[in-house]
């Protein structure tokens, strides 16, 4: 009894001694999430520490661009931090205090220049407020939000934002435009990324009129957890030929990449269908043919399902493709607006024409194995700015109420 006393208090003992160092070096230094407008400078101010500090706690952190959203950013002990709105004044500092309502003198000691009568440099400085986190935002912007924090390669990836009327914005994600929707005092930016987009830090650049373009990068992690799929192709499914692949694809982007005007939709995205057996194959699935590279992957979500099963209008939204194809058989393509369009494909039947305008959970057709299929399923996809998306992330994440939420329109 006393043997196996010594023994446990030796092992807690022992716990203790292997616990604690590594919770206690965790816990010293202060660390934040990077959020837009997060600059250098923005976080200098905020904090009352040096660039050359925050640089030197981070070298892992690329100086020469600001810091990505989305990652982790480890602060001074000392750090402090301040509230106010970052503004970039033109000229001197009075024109700022007599809008801000404030002493153009204590907003120039406050901001270590001389004298409020001397131009201000092409920089931040403070105006403190007492409650508000300053951020280094686009000029013109009061508000800039993230649909997620870091990006996920095959999602959907927007920005919602408070802006001041009658600008114009233009938005690149990496090298691709983004979808710009606005209706006067609220903006929203949409980009799509394929499966393929991978762990990387593109940088967001939001052209406000003729401004310097404001930039910022933001993290996207691969999820490493895509499923891999052998497909081999026989009899008539290996004859298609590549030309006729390609031109239905062509003729099917040049729908895709328009930008569609208002949002259709004003509730969330339901399932295109009620009764399956199983989701046979997920999005992004990377596809080898006949034993060859993974250089493909599945641009939608299949459900497996008996033939005849109604397939469901996912939202509201136009009809503006209904017809037999070659590749995707019976197919109908819906347009929800801001650039977003739905697609229905192998189906049997089809119970829509181009031109309707179709309701949530509407019937637009049956469940089939019509054009390259091997059997009764139903293929769904969705896309954003021209690219293929995660329609089940879609859900999942509520993009949809996201984005209307940002054009101050009710989602329900
Ligand atoms: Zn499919």
């Amino acid at each position: 009894m006393k043997q196996r006393l010594t023994f446990v208090l030796l092992l807690l003992l022992l716990m203790g001694r292997m616990m604690q160092p590594a919770v206690a070096q965790n816990d010293t230094q202060p660390r934040i999430l990077v959020q837009p407008g997060d600059s250098w400078a923005a976080l200098s101010i905020r904090f009352q520490v040096d660039e050359a500090a925050l640089h030197e706690l981070n070298p892992r952190m690329n100086p020469l661009r600001q810091p990505a959203i989305g990652t982790e950013l480890i602060l001074p002990e000392t750090a402090v931090p301040q509230f106010g709105i970052l503004v970039r004044p033109k000229g001197n500092l009075l024109k700022t205090a007599v809008q801000h309502q404030t002493s153009p003198w204590s907003l120039a000691i406050r901001n270590d220049q001389s004298s409020p009568y001397r131009p201000a440099p092409y920089q931040p400085i403070l105006v403190p407020d007492g409650t508000s986190t300053p951020q280094d935002l686009p000029v013109g912007f009061t508000k800039l939000e993230l649909s997620q924090m870091v990006g996920v390669p095959g999602q959907a990836v927007g920005f919602r934002a408070e802006i001041e009327p009658d600008l114009t914005v233009t938005a690149v994600l990496g090298d691709n435009e983004m979808d710009v929707f606005s209706n006067g005092r609220y903006l929203i930016g949409l980009n799509g990324t394929g499966a393929f987009f991978g762990t990387q830090q593109p940088t967001l650049q939001i052209q406000v009129n003729n401004e310097p373009p404001w930039e910022q990068p933001l993290q996207f992690r691969d999820p490493a957890n895509w499923d891999y799929q052998e497909l081999t192709l026989t009899g008539t499914a290996a004859q298609i030929d590549q030309q006729s692949i390609d031109e239905e694809r062509a003729r099917l982007f040049e729908i895709w990449q328009q930008n569609s005007g208002p949002a259709q939709w004003h509730a969330p995205f339901q399932l295109p269908i009620n009764n399956y057996l199983e989701i046979s194959s997920t999005f992004g699935a990377r596809r080898s043919y006949n034993g060859g590279p993974y250089r493909t992957y599945h641009e939608g979500v299949d459900f497996a399902a008996y033939g005849g099963t109604p397939v469901l209008a996912p939202a509201s939204g136009t009809v503006v493709l209904a017809e037999k194809l070659f590749v995707r058989g019976n197919a109908v393509i819906i347009d929800h607006g801001l650039g977003i369009y739905s697609g229905f494909y192998h189906m049997s039947s089809l119970a829509v024409a181009p031109g309707d305008v179709v309701m949530p959970g509407q019937i637009i057709g049956e469940v089939g194995t019509t054009g390259l299929s091997t059997g009764n399923h139903l293929h769904w996809d969705l896309l954003v700015d021209g690219i293929w998306i995660d329609a089940q992330a879609w859900l999942d994440q509520g993009m949809d109420c996201w984005i209307l939420a940002g054009l101050d329109q009710p989602c329900n």
